[in-house]
């Protein structure tokens, strides 16, 4: 597993996935990011079975984190992400929080705050979103997100059954 070094900054993704088979999607999409230069795995979560946000007529969506260490700039990380989510037949229907293929999100980049029209970081809603909170907690739990406080704090204040794991939904 590759180390960060000075040269690399830790960043986290967020992967959610809620058409055609998003288990497949989710792991097709964490290889496509190790394989892609300027990032290497650091960690990955297990997978969370949550129902969607915005329109209530959508499947429920598979959702996980990854971290990874990267040398690509923040921009240069968003583009790279967007060509996979194309990849993976991302289609813009225009409808807030509409179903996806492949929906990846730059959750956190190091202790960045950085807000520019098309990139905020950290990503607005990280701190209200048991999809995001509970596996960032599973792979990283000393984290403290920038303006928002400690993740353990945050993810306290979510409701006990805010969302289900899979491997627990399996076993
Ligand atoms: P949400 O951002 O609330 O989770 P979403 O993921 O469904 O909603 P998208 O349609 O995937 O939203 O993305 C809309 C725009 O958000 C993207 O075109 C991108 O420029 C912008 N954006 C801003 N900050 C980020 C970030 N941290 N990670 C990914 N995209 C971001
Ligand atoms: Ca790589
Ligand atoms: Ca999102
Ligand atoms: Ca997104």
């Amino acid at each position: 597993m590759l180390q960060p070094t000075p040269e690399t900054v830790t960043a986290y993704i967020g992967l959610g996935s809620n058409l055609q088979d998003p288990i497949a999607q989710i792991q097709r999409a964490r290889r496509a990011i190790a394989q892609t230069a300027g990032m290497a795995e650091l960690a990955f979560s297990s997978l969370y079975r949550n129902p969607p946000m915005g329109p209530a007529d959508q499947p429920d969506y598979v959702n996980a984190v990854m971290a990874i260490a990267t040398t690509l700039a923040p921009h240069a990380l968003l583009g790279c992400l967007q060509a996979i989510e194309q990849r993976q037949g991302r289609a813009r229907s225009g409808e807030r929080w509409g179903p996806r293929t492949l929906d990846l999100d730059i959750l956190l980049y190091g202790q960045q705050q950085l807000h520019s029209a098309d990139l905020t970081i950290p990503h607005l809603g990280i701190a209200e979103r048991a999809f995001v909170l509970l596996p960032l907690l599973e792979i990283a739990p000393d984290l403290t997100i920038p303006g928002k406080g400690a993740l353990r704090d945050l993810a306290a204040l979510l409701p006990a059954d805010a969302l289900l794991r899979l491997d627990d939904l399996f076993s």
